[in-house]
């Protein structure tokens, strides 16, 4: 009986992909959805949308599965092979029955990728991988592992039309929005590579989850199953440069994630020129919006705080955050800037860094320091971009 191959990354033990066949050459417009828009996705060689198994919930499967004759519970059966034992191959599933196996390989294929390689290790134990998809976009998920837990950092577009000053990702340019399937893929093949549950999900990879939304929250409220990935809402965050329009509709949402929000400067005039974006997405805009999120979600919102020597890290600058922060209902996270090649950026000194931190507690608000996991491998926050 013969599957097909192209999905052959899938399954428990994996080693290096071998590449499969691409689905489809073609590229997406350069330029990010808005909000909420429908998501890019892969076309067949004649044009037409094509799924894959991870694209469909719950009830997409069933539906797939009753469209081709077959009953619920063999999409129960798959779904568990897939977000129970992270097996992404169809010819694994040994309780389905071998001609099922085969349609399905054809018609919806089991994994988004075509291949999935390890590129590096570092000594703190953080692995960084590399994924390409099957129209060959490559993009990068990075596993942390700390004591009992483990992080996953996921990317949600291949590359970030956004363009903030001392990242990576935006320097390479913005390809597309990655489908359900593929931000869900990384959830998955990071697991089987890991051998271990996965503690903690970040939206902190490649791109901006909030222009590529719906894909995004459907991937939260997969996580989020307690029969499948079983990731609880309060340890999956997403992070934004501050697509207001985006937090606001994650008000609505019935799950709420934590949120964390890219602010790097209380000064609007400074922080146009770290990122672009905030000449479209005020801060006090952005701000309402956190605060309607806070409400909804009843946790407070993390500001992410890049701490660039000489640009936005002096005392004057923390008294301006403290100010703008004190009262609501935030805390800080501070991430020393890592080094990007070809950036001028350096991150301030230990002793700077220190009394930045005390001075916005001083505030009464709680910040935390990131360290820069993964540095020495090119993995940490704005580092990620394709091998070249
Ligand atoms: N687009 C989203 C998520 C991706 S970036 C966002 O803007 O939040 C994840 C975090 O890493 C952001 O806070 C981002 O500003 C930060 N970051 C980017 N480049 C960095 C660098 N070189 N050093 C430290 N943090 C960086």
């Amino acid at each position: 009986m013969r599957l097909n191959r192209s999905t052959k990354t899938g399954g428990g033990k994996r080693g290096p992909g071998k590449g499969g066949s691409l689905e489809s050459g073609r590229r997406a417009p350069a330029s990010p959805g808005e909000a909420g828009e429908a998501p890019d996705s892969m076309r067949d060689r004649r044009g037409a949308w094509r799924l894959s198994l991870l694209d469909l919930d719950a009830a997409g499967l069933e539906a797939f599965l009753a469209g081709i004759g077959e009953q619920a519970f063999r999409a129960r059966q798959i779904r568990e092979w897939v977000y129970r034992r992270n097996i992404i191959d169809y010819a694994a599933m040994t309780n389905i029955p071998a001609m099922l196996r085969e349609k399905l390989s054809s018609d919806l294929p089991a994994d988004p990728f075509a291949s999935c390689e390890p590129v590096r290790t570092a000594s703190d134990g953080t692995e960084k991988l590399e994924l390409a998809t099957r129209d060959g976009e490559r993009i990068q998920t990075v596993i942390i592992p700390q004591d009992q837990r483990v992080t996953l950092c996921i990317s949600t577009q291949a590359g970030c039309a956004l363009a903030c000053a001392f990242c990576a990702t935006g320097a390479a340019g913005y390809r597309r929005n990655l489908t359900r399937a593929e931000i869900l893929g990384q959830v998955v093949h990071s697991t089987a590579r890991s051998g271990r549950r996965i503690s903690n999900v970040v939206f902190m990879g490649m791109g901006e989850p909030l222009l590529n939304y719906r894909n995004v929250m459907s991937a939260v409220r997969e996580l989020a199953d307690e029969n499948g990935l079983a990731v609880g809402t309060r340890k999956i965050t997403v992070s934004t440069v501050g697509v207001v329009q985006g937090i606001i509709r994650m008000c609505s949402e019935e799950l709420h994630p934590n949120l964390a929000i890219s602010l790097h400067s209380a000064d609007q005039r400074q922080r146009e020129k770290l990122a672009p974006s905030a000449r479209k997405w005020k801060l006090d805009e952005i701000l309402e919006a956190a605060e309607l999120y806070a409400a909804a979600c009843g946790r407070p919102v993390t500001f992410e705080y890049t701490l660039i020597d000489g640009v936005n890290s002096s005392q004057a600058d923390a008294d301006r955050l403290g100010k703008l922060l004190k009262k609501r209902s935030a805390k800080v996270n501070l991430i020393p800037v890592n080094p990007v090649p070809g950036m001028k950026f350096k991150p301030p000194d230990g002793d700077s860094i220190r009394r930045f931190k005390l001075k916005i507690e001083a505030y009464g608000i709680i910040a935390t320091l990131r360290t820069g996991r993964g540095s020495e491998i090119q993995a940490a926050c704005g580092q990620l971009k394709p091998q070249v």
